[in-house]
This record gives structure tokens, sequence and C-alpha cells, in this order.
């Protein structure tokens, strides 16, 4: 359910013509709609009503200041996956012990930021990785508190590049492997135990990966819990799909009531890293046609936007429908829809049939809120491209498209070149 819907076949956001948007900031732009982060952000959180629970919003999903805000507003904690996104998210006022830090890869001076900031948890993915936790904590005279992030090896049925539980991923600790983990991390002077934590993947659309993994989980607490080490936290991770096309994912209340049919005889306060589902079909990418021509019988429709502003397809293969801003009469043809970048991975959709688009008119590109301009790069020196919140009958641009001196900002020529 979102708020991008044709009044007199022309497309809204809300209660403001998308063409009117453009109008004022420029081709291409990301449009969210406040009514729909705020709508899918409550129902996912008041479907875990009935259990103690955090939500911690994936900010790498989409890290913008006003959307983390609305969140926030809406007592959301956190999940975070480097000491950029900690900033970030302190900035736009985030509670710092709603925060749980991810990711296979932290830096000391990172954990050590984490660490004066109180951060609720650190989901811990490496035996080193807890040494030098551990290490840092005590040179800070503090206790880091910790859950260890287990591979639970279920498959969640989604794209390999974006499946993150199976025992061949790079994430997290081997669950096998984790109960000695955990004996150990109980020795360790600056270490407090507090959770179990996983993340199997993103745009899962079956319940039963997380039901699986949910199961090898709590047979560790159980576990953890028979040797005295006591767990307050078991945090699910994120992962639940979308509809970009036609997939049928569970709706969130589906998922929270299997979640929570399973989990009534474990005592613990339940985390949930929901990024997609919150954001995914809350935002669009809008963007004119340049060109159209046919190369060997097959029709291109240039636009501009690249994949450096999406870059979803390119990397995924992933599909994102393609809706003209305003309907008209006319035939539907085979076409790829490219970007002006010059690479041929550079599209948005490949062998579609969509309306026979023209040159000036807009497209909007659907379900581009998550991992959409939080993705998006300077590839072929290309300014990022603003971010405008619709709330009601007003916009606000949320963060400014870039300049031409954004381009080269921090570069320098050295003297011996000059
Ligand atoms: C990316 C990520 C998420 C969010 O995943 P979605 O599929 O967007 O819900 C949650 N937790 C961790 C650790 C992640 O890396």
């Amino acid at each position: 359910m979102n708020y991008f819907h044709y009044v007199d076949n022309k497309l809204w956001c809300e209660n403001i013509p998308v063409a009117e948007v453009a109008k004022a900031v420029g081709t291409p732009f990301y449009l969210y709609s406040h009514r729909t982060l705020e709508r899918h952000f409550k129902v996912f959180d008041s479907a875990f009503d009935d259990i103690p629970h955090i939500i911690c919003f994936s900010a790498k999903a989409n890290s913008n200041a006003a959307i983390l805000k609305i969140f926030i507003n809406e007592g959301s904690g956190m999940d975070i996956v480097s000491g950029g996104e900690l900033y970030r998210v302190l900035k736009a006022g985030a509670d710092s012990r709603k925060i749980v830090y991810s990711g296979v890869g932290k830096r000391e001076e990172e954990i050590r930021y984490a660490l004066e900031s109180d951060i609720l948890m650190f989901n811990v993915e490496s035996s080193q990785e807890l040494e030098v936790i551990n290490a840092c904590a005590g040179k800070m005279d503090r206790v880091a508190r910790i859950s260890l992030r287990v591979n639970p090896d279920v498959d969640p049925m989604t794209h390999p590049h974006i499946s993150t539980g199976m025992k061949e991923n790079k994430f997290g600790i081997n669950i096998e492997k984790s109960l000695d983990e955990y004996r150990h991390a109980r020795k360790l002077d600056h270490i407090e135990i507090i959770g179990v934590d996983c993340h199997i993947g993103s745009q899962i659309t079956e319940i039963s990966p997380f039901i699986d993994a949910l199961d090898r989980l709590k047979e560790l607490i159980s576990s953890l819990r028979n040797e005295g080490i006591s767990i307050k936290y078991l945090d699910l991770g994120g992962g639940l799909g979308i509809t970009y096309d036609n997939e049928t994912p569970p709706h969130p209340q589906d998922y929270a009531k299997a979640i929570m049919d399973r989990i009534r005889d474990i005592d613990c306060t339940f985390i949930f890293e929901p990024g997609r589902v919150i954001v995914g079909n809350a935002g669009i990418l809008i963007s004119e046609v340049l060109y159209t021509k046919t190369n060997a019988d097959k029709r291109f429709v240039v636009v501009d936007a690249g994949m450096n502003d999406l870059a979803r397809p390119s990397l995924y293969d992933s599909y994102h429908k393609i809706q003209p801003v305003e309907l008209k009469e006319r035939a539907d043809i085979l076409s790829d829809v490219v970007g002006p970048i010059c690479e041929s991975s550079d599209y948005i959709a490949r062998g579609r049939v969509i309306p026979e688009l023209e040159r000036g008119e807009l497209i909007a590109v659907m379900s581009a809120g998550a991992y959409g301009f939080s993705m998006s790069s300077n590839y072929n020196s290309r300014p990022r491209s603003p971010e405008v919140l619709v709330r009601g009958g007003e916009f606000y641009v949320i963060r400014s498209g870039e300049n031409q001196a954004d381009l080269t900002r921090g570069e320098n020529i050295p003297d011996f070149l000059q």
C-alpha cells in the first residue's frame, strides 16, 4: 500500500502531481511519500505489539537524515554497518541505546566511536573481531555489550548476491562453532554477552527461511542458557521482501504472526532490522526521456537517470516497474530503458513491453526507495540527484542535488604537476 497513484492520467504522490515537483527540482530525482514511510513503519512495528521488541531500521537501505528522523520519531532504533552510519543516525537524533552495529569489517576507530556512543550492542561477526572489541573496551575502561551474529546456514531462496546466511557466505559465525565462541566470550573481561543475532539475506519472499533460522537460534539460546549464559535479546535481522513485479511476499502481519507463534516460550526482547520492506515502495525515481532510437530492431529509450543513480538493475539484474508520469493512448512496444553512462550494464529495464515513450516525457521508476539513493555514486562525473519528500500537499527537498564543484571536492593537483 503506497500513495503513488494516477489522477486524470497524471501520476501523483500524495496530493501533488509528480510533474510539478520535477519542474521545481529538475530530473533525475528521488521522490518519497511521507505517509507511506510512516505507514510502513507503523504496520511493521505494531505487528509485534504483543511481544517486547525494538525495530532497528537498517540505515543502509535509505540513510537520508529526514527519512531516518521519521522512524526515530516513531520510536525506531537503528541497525548500522559503519562509523559513518553511526554518525548519521546520531545526528538524526537516534537513541544510542537502540542502536545495533553489524558488519564483517568494523575498524578499531569505528569500534571506539560506538563504545563512546554507548550503543545497545555489537553484532560480532568473527572471533578476531570479538578480541578487538574486548581490547578496545579494555583500553577505554568500558564493557562492550555483544551478540554473536551466527550464520544459521539456511537458504533464503533469494538472489545469490543478497543471500547472507548460508555457510559459504562471508557473514557471521558458523552456528556449530558459535557455542564455543560464546564460551570464550564469557571469559573476556570487557565483554558482556546480551544476545544472539542473525540476518539471513534480503528480498526474502517466503516465511519458512525465517522460521528455520529462528528455530536454530532458539536451540542455541537454550544451550547457552543451560550453561548459565544469559541472553536478553534475540535479533532476527531484516530481509523481508517487497513486490517489485509480481512477487507475493508475506504481509508483515503474517511474518510477525508466524514468528510470534514460535517464541512464546522464550523470554527475550526481540530485535528486527527491516530495511527494504519499510522504504522500498515508499520511494520512486523520476527521470526524463532524453532520446529514443532503434538499433538492430530494438527500441532504446535513453533516460537521464543512470546506474550511478540506481545501481540495482546492473548489480542484481533487479526489476523495477517503469511507468509514464502521464498516461496517454498509445501502443506498447518492446524496449530497453537505458541510462547515459558508458557501460552496457547501464540499464533500468531490459526487453520490457512498455508504452511507446517519447523524448521529453517523464518516467517513474517504481520501488526505488530502498538501496536506491544510498547506493548511488558519481560515476561518469554525474552529480548525485536530489531527494524530495512529499507530505500531503507540500514537498520538501531533503537533499539538494549535487553541483559540479561537489564533483571535485577534496581533489588536489600536487605542486610538481603545476
Ligand atoms: C542490509 C541489512 C539489513 C536490512 O535488510 P533488508 O533486506 O533491507 O530488510 C538488516 N540487517 C543487516 C545486518 C543488514 O546487513
